[in-house]
């Protein structure tokens, strides 16, 4: 791995704070935020996304981010790359007509969604998030894509918790991560 790169990922990676048993027992609850209030870990953080897509395809159409976080880091990588964004909600969040897929939580369900029109069949996509866990969301959002007929290359993330399986959950999409965590 280039030095410059090594540099970066250490830099990011010391700004991360942990907060045990939020919002509930028994998690770990990884907080980006610091990312957003250092210029230098966020130029850093789209620096090293920017190079990683750059080097990986020769083209994609958009990136696609989840909500909430992937909003925060999806449309500066967009901009950089000179291509769209697109939001991928929450249930009702969206005006005009939407698709949706729905997707299981530990109790109950949820919804992803996004506007009918947003991407056309075909066109290739990346999805960001901050953090893949379990990798449900990602899950979720990959299939409301394929629904499309659009094609996913990759989901990339700034932080991936390894234990969790989220990658293995989430084949055969690729799983790019910044910095995974044990
Ligand atoms: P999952 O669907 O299990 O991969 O969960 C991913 C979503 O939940 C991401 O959008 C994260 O922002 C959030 N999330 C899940 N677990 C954590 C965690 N331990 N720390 C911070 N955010 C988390």
């Amino acid at each position: 791995m280039q030095e410059n790169k090594i540099a970066k990922l250490q830099y990011i990676r010391s700004t991360l704070r942990n907060f045990p048993d939020f919002p509930s027992k028994g998690i770990q609850f990884w907080d980006v935020c610091p990312i957003l209030k250092d210029p230098k870990a966020l130029g850093y953080t789209i620096d090293l996304f920017e190079e990683h897509l750059k080097e990986k395809f020769s083209k994609i159409d958009h990136i696609v981010g989840l909500d909430a976080r992937g909003f925060l880091f999806g449309p500066l990588l967009s901009q950089r790359l000179g291509i769209g964004f697109i939001l991928v909600r929450k249930k009702g969040k969206l005006p005009g007509p939407t698709v949706s897929c729905s997707y299981a939580l530990e109790y109950g369900t949820a919804e992803v969604e996004m506007q009918a029109d947003a991407v056309e069949p075909g066109q290739k996509v990346v999805i960001i998030d901050d953090l893949i866990a379990t990798g449900g969301t990602l899950n979720a959002a990959c299939r409301l894509l394929r629904q499309q007929n659009a094609e996913v290359l990759e989901c990339t993330v700034v932080l991936e918790l390894k234990e969790l399986n989220g990658s293995e959950n989430m084949k055969p999409v690729p799983v790019h991560s910044l910095i995974s965590l044990n």
